[in-house]
Parts: structure tokens; sequence; C-alpha cells
């Protein structure tokens, strides 16, 4: 699974007193210290009981085995993850559950615990520490891991077990409700702790994409699958690692189409990804009777800038226009950058009549007075300065106000920014309705 990205900063402090553990707000340190204690605890609590303890030689053989699949399947995934690196700075995204979650089935939890550790400490060493995640986060991960797998134990016990038979129906329902514990307990730790930390992060960065929930259920499938298998022919669980590094290219094709749909300069949405995104809204608008509207936004005399400071500057500047943008509109609204020094949100979902025409300059003023407040600290030739007094010159447009289509609306916008332009700039033009006649053949 992929680390959860709560916190940012360099890793392993080796003084406890200056852990950026403790510079989490105290509830989401409550809660990760509540985790782990209980995932300690519930290891020993299994240790403490005299069934629990007593290791099989098989099951310490069993136990080092998934290690060292786990240790294999690591090392080959590492290439294919430098391309992943290369394509996208997100964190590492290990398989590795596949392992841990074979071992919750098949171990008793004391020792499944057990290959966690070693598991994730392995991990530690290739992955986390060199990609300069903070220690306190892997060892949340891992504590979450360790009591997922407690749960996904339990479902399997209830069960009566791992199927033995061909008409084990109950075995093969415990393994199906394990799957799913496995991945409730995971998300929901994760996502109490960024949800702690952050501001109301969203739903959709608290429980993670579909795709990544998808790819760690397929994941658990094959850990399920490897966990029968080795039950009865263990060397077959060979033909768990080619699916299973097969598997990581999804993650690479889920990258790439991240990146092709972010401007890198500003990590915006680049032109044609805003277009597809707010055409959609634009549709879903006119299907609900809604309204939404388009701003365009060119910065005012940018060239200025650029001479004056140097291209590297204004593409500093550019980035912080956009931080400002994105900070100044709605979670579901959709900012993008339009090429140059040009951007466009688009306002989805507002309402319909003069409330929403409202909403729509009022959103276009905000946005031109957080523009005008900003000031980029940015490195030149010359030294360390702060750019400031940039303006910028916006032109809006509503739909179904002034046009049904995109395309059209977005013309209309176009239109209403250079009035804005030709009015002196640092100015929003919001278009009147329908300024421009619509061409009977929708487009766009
Ligand atoms: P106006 O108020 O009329 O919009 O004036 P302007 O100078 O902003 O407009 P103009 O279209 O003359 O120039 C746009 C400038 O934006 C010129 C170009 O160098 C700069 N620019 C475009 N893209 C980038 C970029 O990616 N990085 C940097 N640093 N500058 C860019
Ligand atoms: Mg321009
Ligand atoms: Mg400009």
């Amino acid at each position: 699974m992929e680390e959860p990205s709560h916190a940012h900063s360099p890793a392993g402090h080796p003084d406890p007193a200056g852990w950026e553990l403790w510079r989490l707000p105290s509830r989401a340190v409550a809660l990760v210290l509540v985790v782990e204690a209980t995932a300690v605890a519930s290891v020993a609590t299994h240790l403490g009981s005299p069934a629990g303890a007593a290791f099989t030689g098989e099951a310490l053989a069993l136990a080092a085995f998934l290690t060292f699949l786990s240790v294999v399947h690591t090392e080959l995934a590492t290439g294919i993850e430098r391309i992943r690196r290369r394509a996208a700075e997100t964190s590492y995204f290990d398989l590795s559950s596949v392992w841990t979650f074979a071992a919750a089935l098949l171990l008793p939890p004391a020792l499944a615990a057990g290959v966690i550790a070693a598991v994730y400490l392995h991990l530690w060493q290739r992955v986390w520490r060199p990609a300069k995640v903070p220690l306190h986060r892997h060892l949340y991960t891992t504590a979450t891991v360790v009591l997922a797998a407690g749960a996904a134990h339990a479902a399997v016990e209830q069960a009566g077990g791992l199927p033995a038979t061909p008409d084990d129906v109950a075995g093969v329902a415990g393994i199906a409700v394990a799957v799913l514990l496995y991945v409730v307990v995971n998300t929901l730790l994760v996502a109490g702790v960024i949800a702690l930390t952050n501001e109301w992060p969203g739903v959709r960065a608290l429980v993670g994409r579909l795709d990544d929930n998808a790819l760690e259920v397929a994941t658990l499938c094959m850990g399920g699958l490897a966990a029968v298998v080795i039950g009865s022919t263990p060397w077959l669980v060979a033909l768990v690692l080619p699916p299973i590094l097969v598997l990581h290219r999804a993650v690479l094709v889920r990258q790439l189409e991240e990146v092709a749909s972010t401007d890198a300069k500003t990590g915006l949405l680049n032109s044609a990804a805003w277009q597809a995104e707010a055409g959609r809204a634009v549709r879903r608008a006119q299907r609900a009777n809604g309204a939404a509207a388009v701003l365009i936004l060119d910065l005012d005399h940018f060239k200025l800038v650029n001479d004056a400071h140097g291209h590297l500057a204004g593409d500093e500047v550019l980035a912080a226009v956009a931080a400002q943008l994105r900070a100044g509109v709605r979670e579901n609204d959709f900012v993008g950058r339009f090429g140059g020094e040009e951007f466009v949100v688009l306002l989805a979902d507002l309402p319909s009549g003069a409330t929403g025409r409202a909403e729509v300059r009022a959103v276009a003023e905000r946005l031109r007075r957080l523009v005008a407040e900003l000031d980029v600290p940015v490195c030149t030739p010359d030294g360390n300065l702060t750019i400031s007094g940039l303006t910028v010159s916006v032109g809006g447009a509503s739909v179904p106000a002034d046009g049904t289509t995109l395309d059209h609306v977005l013309k209309v916008a176009d239109a209403s920014l250079y009035a804005a332009k030709r009015g002196g700039r640092n100015l929003v033009r919001i278009a009147g309705p329908v300024q421009i006649p619509e061409p009977r053949t929708a487009a766009g």
C-alpha cells in the first residue's frame, strides 16, 4: 500500500524530541499512539496465551519463506519503480500486502506480526528511508497493517480456517471477508490520521482513489490465493510473482495518466485535461438545469516580470499564482493552465439565475484580489527578492446565460477578458447575457 501522506518532511531524526510526529496536531498524535499501542498489545496478548506463542517448526519455516518472497518481490519491483518515480515524484506503491495478507491467513497472529515487522523493516531500508519518509509514518503504517492482519486472521478463523475441500464454501467466504476487513481497517486508520491532521481534505483524499483501492483488493486476492496454494503445494507460490509484478505496471499506468493531465510548471490541470473536466461539468449543469461558469485570467504585463527578473523567476510567479487560484476556489471547481500566463477556472454546480451570476462575480473579484495581494519570494541572478504588485485581468461567462456549450462560453469569457484589458487591466468583466450569437451547430 501507499504510505499515507499526512505529513511532509525529511526522515529519521535520531532524537525523539525532534521527531516530526510531535508536530502533528495533538489529536492526530493521540490516534497514532493509540493505534501503535493497540498493535503492540494485540501481539503481546497472543504471545501471552499458551497456544499463541507455541510456534511449530513448520510455521516458523513458512514465516521465513513469506519474508523471503517479499524481499525478492521488492527487489524485483524496484526496477519498475525506478521508471515510475521518473514519471511522477509521488511515493512508491508497494504491493507487499500480497505476502503480509498470506501471512495473516496462514500463521498465528503473533508470528504474522513478525513477518509484517520483517517485511516493513526491509521496505524501510530499501524504499521509504531513501525516499525520506518520516519514520513515524512508516511505523504507523506497520501498526495499521498488524491490526488489519489480525482482523483478517479472525475472519478466516471464524469461517473454520482456509478452504481445504472442494465444497468448503464457508472457507471461501472467510477469505472474501478477510480481504474486505484488511482494506477497511487499513483505510479507516490511515484516513483517521489524515482527517485529524489536515483541514477537511475531502473524501477522495481520505479514502484514496477508486483504482488505488481496486489495486489493493487485487493484491489481496493474490495473497488469498497464495495462502491456499502454500497450504497444499508451497512452491506453486512462485506463480504469484509474475502477476504481482505485472500489477505494478497498473500503478505505472495510473501515474502516467496523472502526469499526462497535469501542467508540470504549476501542478494545475493542463489545457486538455481542464477542457475535458470543464466539458463534463457544463453538461452536468445542463442536465440538472443548474448553472456553471468559466473564468479566464490573464496576468497583466507579465512580460515585464520576465524582462526584469528572468524567466525562472517568472516561472516561480506562475506557480505561486496557480497555488493562489487553487486556494481561492472550492474543491469541486477546476483550475487549469490554459497556456503561457493564462489560467482558466470552471465554477461547477452554481445556483441558477441571479444568485449564480452574483457568485461568479464574487469569485472573480476574490481571485483578482488574491493575485494582487500575492508576495512571491524568488531567487534571481541578483539575489533573493520578493515580487509583488502583480495584477490579473479576468473575463467570465456562464452556462446557460451566455451559452450552452463549453466552447461557446469560453469564447464569451475570452471576449470579456479583452474588455477587461481594454478597460485598463486589473479588472473583472463578466459577460452580459448573450453578447456573441451562438452558432446553430453546437460544438464542444
Ligand atoms: P498583457 O497585460 O497584455 O497580458 O501583457 P503580457 O505581457 O502579460 O502579455 P504578452 O502576451 O505580451 O506576454 C505574455 C508573456 O508571458 C510573454 C511570455 O514570455 C510570458 N510567458 C508565457 N509562458 C511563460 C512561462 O511558462 N514562463 C515564463 N516565465 N513566462 C511565460
Ligand atoms: Mg496572455
Ligand atoms: Mg498577460
